[in-house]
């Protein structure tokens, strides 16, 4: 039986491997080959950043705009790095270099505001089928940037195509002041409660979350917390209102990327039948970072952002116990000025035991899912988490606490160790677990294998996109 193909128009303000700034670059850039696999068409809409634009190819001018917030813009359709783009070529809104969000002040662009409204209305037009040829069954926006979408769709005529929101993270809600209606070029009937309007202010989270036909997030865990008021973040009470219309599916993770029997950024590769050669990528991490090198110690690695929803500030009061344990830590991360800070002032004091690199370095990141024994991720709310999944492909066990698609993801005793509370105390008493299993081999090596077998693939996620979709627009599902 041949399947229909579904055109689906995603919408998102960052894609691995051209510009990406944390795991929803990895969705997106992911998604479109699984979604593939299922008989959906993904087309990705993304901002003409310089390294979108250096990296088309084959691209044709498909629109043209002679005035987008001030200044031409054209839609160029093309293919980079496997993927499917339509590139917002405007260079007045994105061609500046580096992260697409802040200035070289480290703040965010001032006009953010107006970027990716910008980004929005042009999806929506495509949608309405401003491409010739070109007509998408759904729009599929992602996060804040994309929030708008729905809005341009809402007000910009009747029958709009079905579009989908997904919240990669409910703590990024693109709020900006009411007085910037006027340039947005929606109607001022959008600015209402059952609207654009979030406490008093334009939200464009909660325009998406408001307007879109369907809302996804990340985890079915993630689902059900941010319809509560601890974990709602002020959105709970519309996420409870949008009812069946809230549906959590989990992120999987780019298995050719992240493959440990092909990874040409480790030192030796391997799979769950050669696991005699995991270790080697612990001692060349241990060269590489300046660690006592060893296959005693337990490594403790950690890749993320550093900030308070990842609870790593509860590290260093833990540390003393990690030392004690005979433990090694190698941590990468970039984020909040005084954790960058204080991690460097914990490598200094506790050299060849502890290892922080600030800034960004995927080979880095390789590096440590194959050299660690351990993932440690204890945050306080965690939409999904990507980096827990790279660890269980690669036979690191995931110490993480129990919330979001964490618990989702990682089965306690059986594929990592999970914990409840995230404080000193809890994390320190994952450590002491962690420690104690490093030392009994079979229990450990048990754990390594049961995640070694886990399906984090796009798989199944894909499936349950393309079935969405395919509800949406009407279509039955395969
Ligand atoms: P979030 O999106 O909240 O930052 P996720 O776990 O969903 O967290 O995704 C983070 C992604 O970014 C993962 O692919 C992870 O490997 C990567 N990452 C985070 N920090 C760094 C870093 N400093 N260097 C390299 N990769 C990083």
């Amino acid at each position: 039986m041949t399947r229909k193909t579904l055109e689906v128009l995603a919408v998102a303000s960052e894609i691995y491997p051209l510009v990406k700034t944390g795991g929803l670059a990895d969705v997106v850039g992911a998604l479109p080959a699984a979604l593939g696999r299922q008989g959906v068409a993904v087309t990705t809409l993304v901002p003409g950043y310089p390294a979108v634009l250096a990296a088309l190819e084959k691209s044709q001018t498909v629109l043209v705009i002679p005035d987008l917030f001030g200044g031409p813009a054209t839609v160029l359709r093309g293919a980079a790095a496997g993927l499917d783009l339509l590139v917002l070529s405007a260079s007045h809104l994105y061609e500046r270099p580096g992260n697409p969000y802040l200035g070289p002040d480290g703040r965010d662009w001032p006009d953010n505001a107006i970027r990716f409204a910008a980004l929005a209305a042009i999806a929506a037009s495509i949608g309405r089928g401003a491409i010739r040829s070109y007509r998408p069954a759904v729009l599929h926006a992602h996060d804040w940037q994309s929030g708008l979408t729905a809005a341009y769709l809402a007000y910009g005529g009747p029958q709009p195509p079905a579009s989908v929101m997904t919240v990669h993270n409910l703590a990024f809600q693109g709020q900006f002041p009411a007085s910037l209606l006027p340039r947005l070029g929606l109607p001022d009937n959008a600015f209402r409660f059952d609207g654009i309007e979030h406490h008093g202010m334009i939200g464009y989270l909660k325009a998406g979350l408001q307007l879109s036909t369907h809302v996804t997030t990340v985890s079915p865990t993630y689902a059900d917390e941010i319809r509560t008021e601890q974990g709602g973040m002020g959105l709970d009470g519309l996420l409870r209102y949008r009812g069946d219309a809230v549906s959590g599916i989990l992120n999987g993770i780019d298995t050719e990327v992240w493959n440990p029997a092909s990874d040409t950024l480790i030192t030796a590769r391997y799979d769950v039948s050669t696991l005699k050669e995991k270790p080697a990528n612990k001692t060349a991490l241990q060269a590489r970072l300046g660690l006592t090198i060893g296959p005693d110690a337990p490594l403790f690695g950690i890749i993320s952002r550093l900030s308070w929803q990842k609870g790593l500030d509860l590290l260093p009061a833990a540390l003393p116990r990690l030392i004690a344990g005979g433990g090694q830590l190698a941590l990468l991360g970039a984020g909040e000025a005084e954790l960058e800070a204080a991690f460097r002032k914990l490598a200094d004091e506790h050299k060849s035991k502890v290892s922080c690199t600030i800034g960004y370095d995927e080979t880095l990141a390789h590096q440590i899912q194959a050299g660690s024994d351990f993932l440690m991720v204890p945050s306080r709310f965690e939409p999904c988490g990507l980096t827990q999944l790279c660890a269980l492909r690669y036979g690191t066990v995931p110490m993480v606490s129990k919330v979001g698609g964490l618990a989702d993801t990682v089965a306690d005793g059986h594929t990592g160790i999970v914990f409840d509370a995230v404080n000193e105390a809890g994390l320190a008493a994952a450590l002491d677990r962690a420690i104690a299993l490093h030392h009994t081999p079979r229990a450990f090596k048990a754990l390594v294998r049961q995640g070694m077998a886990q399906d984090v693939s796009w798989d199944a996620p894909a499936k349950a996109y393309a079935n969405l979709y395919r509800a949406l627009a009407g279509h039955a599902p395969q």
